[in-house]
């Protein structure tokens, strides 16, 4: 018997990712959406009222331009919007603004690297990326019950729909791809592209095909996905049943099909069977006029792409950072922010790691807390500040900046409401010196016969009869002071 699976599956997928912009696509209107009250951001523009005009985003445009560029797409001189016409209650314009057969950029390729457990790359590979648009996103439904509720805060964020070839072998590879995808994002400051707020979403397409055929059969896409997880999970699932209808009935699916993710209980549903092309009826835009780039205009945003997320790693790693540590902080903006702001202030890669890596994560973990709920970046440097010149020692830091996670509060407050302080007037400090003197009788003698170990247990004395709160470095100083 042939042992060699005779199956090949072909996976493409669709990406939707929210940019990162001030205001919305086509209005004012704030782009920041998170935790903001209900229909509280719109304007007559957003909610689709007659007679309003669409002003295209300039933010967005070129967010959009450079992570096409990023992906090694070209992009077109020429391009234009179209609306796409269905009715949906999130819709309210009736359509949605989008690009279709003039999008913004063409044929790109993405290079990604499946890692092992460890954190090695074992292989690199390529994707190829069929073409990248902007469109606009729609409000948000949620369903109570018999009723639902709209929510228009969403509605006219600027979206980058990125579409790639079908050149994903398995899950693991487009769950490879699609974070690398995402620190490219995040890279070319295109996209927060926080999943934990929705930023990015995947469709998944998936088909099987005999091994060494090049046909492209009838696939299954799945919609919506809005986690790695998911998308691993989901495109797993699919492959094992559509390898399942295979062995049944001696081939592939017959047509096309759409499918939904059920992730409570782990498997595919049916949603739209026989899809043909839906009739989107798209015409031109005619509100917004077309856009004309120039070689010139495009060099120059090509010359300002900042380096991409492989090469950010390598110098964070001549920095003096392990392969984790440069890993999670290309994974993570919100730690990267705070870690770029500390090591500018200290010049010390291994100190901003360790105060953003493993103290302020650790804090996070133990609270419960999501990164976008950690201090602000002026708390932190607050902190450090209050640490490099002697108010407080870097073991109160550590403690000031656990209470800074659970309460919010920024550091100067801590100290003043626990009393953290260092005690920085000298002769409250040699009053505590010379109890240590008295106390350690022993330790000053060997001192005293140039034992410098003898020091660090006075030191340590004052440190603990202190509650912390002396600057172990003036303490020495003092002590051999008082002693000659
Ligand atoms: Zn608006
Ligand atoms: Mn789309």
């Amino acid at each position: 018997m042939d042992q060699i699976d005779p199956l090949d599956a072909i996976i493409g997928l669709e990406i939707h990712a929210q940019m990162n912009t001030r205001t919305k696509m086509f209005c004012g209107c704030s782009n920041d959406a998170y935790g903001v009250p209900p229909n509280t951001l719109i304007c007559p523009i957003c909610t689709g009222h007659p007679g309003t005009l669409p002003v295209p985003n300039r933010e967005a445009i070129f967010k959009a331009i450079r992570m096409a560029l990023a992906l090694h797409c070209t992009v077109q001189e020429h391009c234009h919007f179209d609306r796409k016409h269905y009715f949906y209650p999130d819709l309210p314009l009736g359509f949605q603004i989008s690009q279709y057969d003039f999008p913004l950029a063409r044929s790109g390729v993405v290079q990604y690297d499946i890692i092992d457990h460890s954190g090695n790359a074992t292989s690199s590979h390529e994707c190829r990326i069929h073409r990248l648009h902007i469109e606009n996103d729609a409000g948000k439904l949620t369903h109570r019950g018999t009723h639902t509720l709209c929510d228009f805060n969403r509605a006219g964020t600027p979206l980058m729909e990125i579409v790639t070839e079908p050149d994903l072998g398995s899950a693991r590879h487009a769950v490879a791809f699609a974070q690398e995808l995402r620190r490219m994002l995040i890279a070319a400051h295109a996209s927060d592209a926080d999943m934990f707020k929705g930023m990015m979403r995947f469709d998944a397409s998936i088909s099987l095909r005999e091994k060494g055929s090049t046909v492209l059969n009838p696939r299954s896409e799945i919609k919506n996905l809005n986690s790695f997880k998911a998308l691993e999970q989901a495109l797993t699932y699919e492959e094992k049943r559509l390898r399942l209808v295979w062995e049944k009935e001696g081939g592939p699916l017959h047509h096309n099909i759409t499918v939904g993710w059920l992730d409570d209980e782990g498997k595919t549903r049916l949603l739209r069977d026989k899809e043909e092309a839906a009739d989107y009826r798209y015409f031109p835009e005619p509100d917004i006029p077309p856009m004309h780039f120039t070689r010139k205009d495009i060099q120059a945003l090509q010359k300002d792409l900042p380096p991409p997320p492989r090469e950010q790693k390598e110098a964070l790693i001549k920095l003096g950072l392990t392969h984790s540590e440069a890993r999670e902080l290309i994974d993570e903006p919100q730690l990267r922010l705070r870690f770029d702001a500390i090591f500018k202030k200290t010049a010390d890669a291994k100190r901003s790691s360790g105060i953003i890596l493993t103290q302020l994560q650790g804090f996070l973990n133990a609270a419960e807390k999501n990164v976008a709920d950690a201090p602000p970046l002026e708390h932190l440097l607050e902190l450090v500040e209050h640490i490099d010149n002697g108010t407080v020692s870097a073991n109160t830091g550590k403690e000031i900046l656990q209470k800074m996670v659970e309460t919010g509060k920024p550091p100067s407050a801590i100290i003043k409401s626990e009393g953290l302080e260092n005690i920085t007037d000298d002769r409250a400090l040699e009053a505590i010196i010379q109890q240590a003197i008295a106390a350690n009788p022993q330790a000053i003698d060997s001192l005293k016969k140039g034992k410098e170990a003898a020091l660090g247990a006075i030191v340590g004395w004052v440190m603990k009869e202190s509650k912390g709160k002396a600057d172990p470095r003036k303490v020495s100083d003092l002590l051999k002071k008082i002693l000659k």
